[in-house]
C-alpha cells in the first residue's frame, strides 16, 4: 500500500526524475528522495512512499482549519501522512511533519471515507502535515469524498505548483492557505529553509481560478515575524487580488520545536495585527488562538452587527438568515454551504 507511483513527474536523462507538486521542482537521482523525504526515485519512477499511510486521523470542527465562512459548524475527518516540503523551526506537527522514519497506518482512501461517514463528518481535511507531499493520497480520498457528497478541503503552506492546483482543483472545495512572518522572503528562508515566496501568491490565484474557495493565515511571531508593515502589505495583495471579502486569519505563535525559548505573541501585538489588516479594508480579519476574543466573532461589514459569535472552534451564537443575509441591514455574508449543528464541540483523534 505504502509506495504507489507518482503523479505530475516528469523522468529525466540518467534515471533521474523531477517532481512538479511543489515548487522545489526537485531534480531526484536514481534511489534518493526528493527533499521532503517521502517521495523517492525508485529505478526511475518516482513513488510516493506514504501513499495509504496515515500517521494521524481526527474527527474536527471545520473551525479549527481555520475555516470560517465555509460550510460553519460541520465536523471534517482529518487525515495526515509523515513530511513536509518547509522545515519550519516553530512546527507545531514536528512529530509527525520531520519523522524521517515515515511512520503510519495502513488506511486505505475507501476506509477513511467510510470513517467519516460513520463519524458524521461531512467532509474531509488533508492537515497538520504538508497535503501537497501526499498529494496522490489526498486526490484518491478526495475523488472518493466528491462521489459520496462530501466536501475536501486543504490546510497547505501554499507551495504547491500550478499544476498541482490545476490537477487537484476539480475535487478541491475549500483551501486555507498559511503564511508566517507576513510573508517576510527573509523570514522564510531563515525559519522554514523555503528559498522564495513567489510560488504562494502563485497558487492562490491558481486556487481561484480553479474555483477554491480560499481562507489565509498568517502566524505572527514576535520580534522576528510581526511587522506590521508586513501584515499591511499581504492584506492590500489578498484585498487587490482576491477581494475584500476574503478571510484573513491572524494566529497567535506559541512556542514549539526549535523555538521553545521565543515567547507567546501577546494579545496587543494581535490587536495591532488586526486593526492594520482591518484598516487596509479586508471585511472578515480574524484572530486565532486568542480563546474568546471579540476578534474571533464575524460581524456584518455594513452595520457592524454581531453575527456570528464564537469560542475557539465552536460557535456560540448564530444571527444570520438562512440565505445568510444580516439580519439588521440585509448584507449578504459571504459563507459557502450551509450552518451544520452536529453537537460536537471539540477535537478527538482516532489515532
Ligand atoms: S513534493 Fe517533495 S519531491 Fe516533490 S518537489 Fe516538493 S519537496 Fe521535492
Amino acid at each position: 500500500m505504502s509506495t504507489h507511483e507518482a503523479m505530475l513527474y516528469e523522468k529525466k536523462e540518467n534515471n533521474r526524475v523531477q517532481c512538479k507538486l511543489c515548487a522545489r521542482r526537485c531534480l531526484i537521482n536514481d534511489s534518493a528522495k526528493g527533499f521532503c523525504l517521502v517521495r523517492k526515485n525508485e529505478d526511475g519512477i518516482l513513488r510516493s512512499l506514504v501513499y495509504g499511510k496515515a500517521v494521524s486521523a481526527a474527527v474536527d470542527p471545520i473551525g479549527k482549519k481555520p475555516l470560517s465562512h465555509f460550510n460553519p459548524g460541520a465536523l471534517v475527518m482529518s487525515i495526515a501522512t509523515a513530511g513536509c516540503n518547509f522545515r519550519c523551526k516553530f512546527c507545531d506537527n514536528w512529530m509527525i511533519s520531520q519523522d524521517q522514519k515515515i511512520p503510519g497506518k495502513n488506511f486505505p482512501p475507501d476506509e477513511v471515507v467510510k470513517t467519516a461517514r460513520e463519524k458524521n463528518c461531512y467532509g474531509i481535511s488533508y492537515t497538520y502535515t504538508e497535503p501537497t507531499v501526499f498529494f496522490e493520497y489526498a486526490y484518491d480520498i478526495a475523488k472518493l469524498a466528491h462521489q459520496v457528497g462530501f466536501f475536501n478541503t486543504f490546510v497547505t503552506n501554499g507551495y504547491l505548483t500550478p499544476e498541482a492546483v490545476k490537477t487537484i482543483g476539480p475535487v478541491l472545495d475549500a483551501a486555507t492557505v498559511d503564511f508566517k512572518g507576513g510573508g517576510d522572503p527573509d523570514f522564510y528562508k531563515s525559519y522554514s529553509s523555503v528559498p522564495t515566496v513567489e510560488p504562494i501568491y502563485e497558487a492562490l490565484k491558481e486556487f481561484r481560478r480553479n474555483g477554491v474557495h480560499i481562507e489565509i493565515t498568517n502566524l505572527v511571531i514576535p520580534k522576528i515575524g510581526d511587522s506590521m508593515d508586513r501584515i499591511k502589505e499581504m492584506a492590500s495583495w489578498i484585498k487587490e487580488t482576491l477581494g475584500p471579502d476574503t478571510p484573513f486569519h491572524l494566529l497567535r505563535f506559541h512556542p514549539d520545536y526549535k523555538m521553545t525559548t521565543t515567547p507567546g505573541t501577546n494579545v496587543e501585538l494581535m490587536e495591532k495585527a488586526y486593526m492594520t489588516a482591518r484598516n487596509v479594508g479586508l471585511n472578515y480579519v480574524y484572530v486565532g488562538n486568542l480563546p474568546r476574543h471579540p476578534a474571533e466573532n464575524t460581524y456584518c461589514p455594513q452595520c457592524n452587527e454581531l453575527l456570528i459569535k464564537r469560542h475557539s472552534f465552536e460557535i456560540t451564537k448564530w444571527k444570520l438568515t438562512k440565505d445568510m443575509h444580516c439580519p439588521v441591514c440585509e448584507h449578504k455574508i459571504p459563507i459557502i454551504g450551509q450552518l451544520h449543528q452536529t453537537g460536537a464541540r471539540f477535537p478527538y483523534a482516532l489515532f
